[in-house]
């Protein structure tokens, strides 16, 4: 008996200690990238009326897919009245818990879709894309166990025309053609901004190398098509902190000494409503940070989504830090189902948080023809290094206000709109003359009121 219980008690401190280590070849859950691909297929198979996958795009060396998963009620129909979410678990291939939490929401929304209402109500709010990796060719070398510290993808960037693992590759989360000129703080004319990487962005030989030009790498060329096609109204981008500085922490567009994003404090409610559902991995009683202070200038995907798509973004760093001050990136299985099953229930917290501050419409005219592609125009938002929202192919439009915020007025075709914020409620917009009306959308409606018609025809 003494024995079985020592033999237990070695087993614990093991356990113990295996929560805070890194752990490389990676253990034994985490995905190959063949495993991923796998596991996709068969999730839709499983849920066909849930799930559905396509590839955006191949890699140029490896010619490897990018997949992108959608998950929603009625999958296989666009539903433009639902708005849509983003979530890209990885761009860096030597933080792998990204791949394992996206993939992790994915299975566990669709499982839970019949057998729980909260997840039925989400799925059936939202269209949720889910793309496990935008790198796999990075992902194939990290998660096969060759190769502990690959980052980029696979482009000779130094064009000799030998692959070196160690050396060659663009960091895609620099490569996106936003802010991708300044590369750093020494380019940009903006003041206070600190960079942490400097000249690295623009070595081929190094880890943070942001491509021979914007938008160089297929996968980014993929994944800026997705979003124009898609047009999210909420990304999540999953990193983990290497080298422990960002650990634990969530970035959001931009602060560049005194400019912040026009949407700041919309993001800035979010990332923290996030965070205080995200307890740190090693620290009792601390929770996940939000990041107010100045934010680099490079080719990140957060910063380049919200300017042109207006989509609302959240870049959240994994990794806890242990007691000796390591970064946790390659946890065991056992503290992975930890961190997957937080950052799951955080996500969908989020969610409903968002959907209820959301006000929703579509505009046609008098003639039923539909304001397609319309830019809208909103109260008190100047554009400042941004693209106007628009409607869809289908007219429809998505917008996240402040939960204190009860009434706005937008501009849409050159016509002045007054309104409640009536969140979470669906209605449409008749133009020409412009009046809400109720509509056979799946929601009751609020009928809402138009005030005034405006004379504006200017918006700039
Ligand atoms: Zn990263």
């Amino acid at each position: 008996m003494k024995k079985i219980i020592l033999f237990l008690f070695c087993i614990s401190l093991l356990a113990l200690q295996m929560n805070s280590q890194n752990i490389y070849p990676l253990d034994s859950d985490y995905h190959t990238f063949e495993s991923m691909e796998n596991e996709i297929i068969q999730t839709a198979i499983r849920y066909p009326m849930l799930v559905s996958w396509e590839i955006i795009g191949y890699t140029a060396t490896l010619k490897l897919p990018v997949y992108a998963v959608k998950l929603s009620d009625d999958v296989n129909r666009q539903e433009s009245y639902e708005p849509s979410v983003v979530i890209i678990g990885q761009h860096h291939s030597e933080e792998p818990l990204g791949v394992e939490v996206s993939l992790h929401i994915l299975n566990r929304l669709a499982a839970a879709y019949n057998r729980y209402r909260f997840a039925k109500k989400t799925v059936n709010r939202f269209e949720i894309w889910i793309i496990p990796t935008l790198n796999p060719e990075g992902m194939s070398i990290v998660n096969s166990g060759k190769y502990f510290n690959k980052r980029e993808n696979l482009s000779d960037t130094n064009f000799n025309g030998i692959l070196e693992i160690e050396k060659d590759g663009v960091d895609l989360n620099r490569n996106y053609p936003f802010n991708w000129d300044t590369g750093n703080s020494k380019n940009s004319n903006i003041e206070e901004v600190f960079d942490f990487f400097t000249d690295s962005q623009f070595c081929v030989n190094d880890r943070y190398y942001r491509g021979p030009f914007p938008s160089s790498e297929n996968e980014i060329v993929s994944i800026t098509h997705f979003f124009d096609r898609i047009q999210p109204q909420l990304a999540i981008f999953y990193h983990s902190s290497i080298s422990s500085l960002y650990a634990e922490k969530i970035f959001f567009p931009w602060k560049w000494g005194r400019i912040h994003s026009d949407n700041y404090h919309d993001m800035a409610f979010l990332a923290s409503y996030l965070a205080e559902r995200l307890p740190k991995d090693y620290v009792d009683d601390e929770f996940y940070d939000p990041h107010f202070h100045n934010s680099s200038l490079s080719g990140f995907a957060r910063d380049y989504v919200y300017h042109k798509n207006g989509t609302l973004s959240l870049n959240v760093e994994m990794g806890g830090i242990d007691s000796t001050g390591a970064s946790i990136v390659f946890p065991a299985n056992n503290q992975m189902a930890n961190i997957k099953k937080k950052h799951y229930k955080a996500f969908t917290d989020l969610l409903e948080v968002f959907y209820d501050n959301l006000l929703s419409g579509k505009i046609e005219y008098k003639n039923k023809q539909l304001a397609a592609l319309k830019p809208i125009f909103i109260e008190d938002e100047p554009l400042n290094y941004r693209y106007p929202l628009q409607t869809d192919e289908n007219g429809y439009f998505h917008k996240f206000f402040l939960p204190e915020k009860k009434n706005t007025y937008f501009t849409i075709d050159n016509t002045f709109f007054d309104t409640e914020v009536s969140k979470g409620e669906k209605f449409v917009i008749r133009k020409n003359p412009p009046y809400f009306v109720d509509t056979d959308l799946e929601k009751p409606l609020r009928t809402c009121c138009i005030i005034q018609k405006s004379t504006f025809t200017s918006f700039m």
